[in-house]
């Protein structure tokens, strides 16, 4: 089942499509994750690379390298702000913003990342898997 999903930004400049099912989705509570969208975890729909299509727009990149040590190029709208994907090129995947999608229901996380950091108000849903990563 490879279904067409698309999303975008807020404003709309931004629009993409993945098609493939997701490979992993996942509440990543890093400190980076929790900086740019100000939320305790960031809702990762994680698609190989060559999954996902822009279909409108240009996303501004800002590149940083994560705790991991590995390169993550996160990408935004330049108009509105909106984190709509990262890039793990090491790894072959994108990191879509699972509530960037046009049908929020496709995001149905399985696991809880990086916990270690999670705020201490923050209520974990502990029926999920727990990865280190
Ligand atoms: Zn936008
Ligand atoms: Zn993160």
């Amino acid at each position: 089942m490879a279904a067409k999903v698309s999303g975008g930004c807020l404003c709309g400049e931004i629009r993409f499509e993945t098609t493939s099912e997701p490979a992993l989705q996942v509440l990543c509570h890093c400190t980076d994750c929790q900086t740019v969208s100000g939320a305790s975890a960031y809702s990762a729909y994680v698609v190989p690379t060559n999954a996902l299509t822009i279909l409108q727009g240009n996303p501004t990149s800002y590149e940083v390298r994560a705790d991991s040590g590995r390169t993550n190029r996160r990408r935004f709208c330049p108009n509105c702000g909106s984190r709509v994907w990262a890039e793990l090129d090491e790894m072959g995947f994108m990191s879509v913003n699972g509530l960037a999608l046009d049908d929020r229901k496709h995001f149905q996380p399985a696991a809880n990342l990086r916990l270690d950091s999670a705020p201490s108000w923050c209520q974990i849903d502990t029926t999920l898997e727990t990865m280190a990563g």
